[in-house]
């Protein structure tokens, strides 16, 4: 579905510039559109129906070497505002962002919906393998209640053999970049993740064990701080995610 809608914009942009040659429209379409050919899939989180679930949920599925449940319900603000709303939106304003970009978008899960549960872990884990996707970004909100807990990080798996030997040091870079790149849209460092510097590697996580495509997983704020909740809930609040992840991706696929 997506792909055929990325597919007609770029049948619409050929025949645009076979059109106009002499104004040179091919050519600053072309330099418009830097991500022309590339493939980036996007994870929204958790489904919003998954409390709805518990038994399709609590299912064990592979991991990575071992199994997990297959997924979460998420966490929300303290008004009650979910993780899984955030996620979507935030998710598909940078679904816009890249197909502006040039980029074939392929995203985890089509709705937002209380009747709709998963995918797993482990469907979101292989989500880009097929399609020989480019980069994946799994977005999340954290939920600490840790006093003063605020500001994002984000996750990179380590090298966990043979999992993910062949994608962990370029996560690790794509990690760095999505880092430099909410910093330069203004946003904080989370203050209660070890080490401080925004950039955490875990090796129990699905989503990240059994991509064989470079990927992150970003904790884009605690959504159970008032301050970043205030961001999160707001529409220009996403907008600065979702612009500073697009950043992040052509940071990444430029090189
Ligand atoms: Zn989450």
């Amino acid at each position: 579905m997506r792909y055929a809608v990325a597919g007609l914009a770029a049948a619409a942009f050929l025949v645009g510039g076979v059109a106009s040659p002499v104004h040179g429209a091919t050519a600053d379409a072309g330099a418009g559109r830097p991500l022309e050919g590339r493939v980036v899939v996007i994870d929204p989180g958790h489904q919003l129906g998954n409390h709805n679930f518990p038994r399709e949920i609590n299912r064990p599925v592979p991991a990575g070497g071992f199994d997990k449940p297959c997924n979460t319900t998420g966490t929300a603000t303290n008004g009650g505002y979910p993780e899984a709303t955030f996620a979507w939106r935030v998710s598909r304003a940078l679904e816009a962002r890249l197909e502006r970009l040039g980029a074939k978008v392929r995203l985890t899960r089509d709705t937002n919906s209380e009747r709709r549960w998963g995918p797993c872990v482990d469907d979101r884990g292989r989500a880009g393998n097929k399609v020989h996707a480019d980069a994946k970004i799994s977005v999340h909100g954290d939920g600490s209640y840790a006093a003063g807990a605020r500001g994002f990080h984000v996750i990179a798996p380590t090298d966990r053999r043979p999992w993910t030997h062949d994608i962990y040091r370029p996560s690790k870079r794509l990690a760095i970049d999505t880092r430099a790149a909410l910093k330069t849209h203004g946003l904080r460092v989370a203050n209660y993740i070890a080490g401080g510097d925004g950039l955490d590697f875990r090796s129990d996580l699905g989503t990240l064990n059994l991509s064989n495509i470079p990927t992150v997983m970003v904790e884009l704020g605690n959504m159970r701080n008032a301050s970043d909740a205030h961001r999160m809930t707001s529409p220009h609040g996403r907008q600065t995610y979702a612009a500073a992840l697009a950043d992040a991706v052509r940071r990444f696929l430029g090189r």
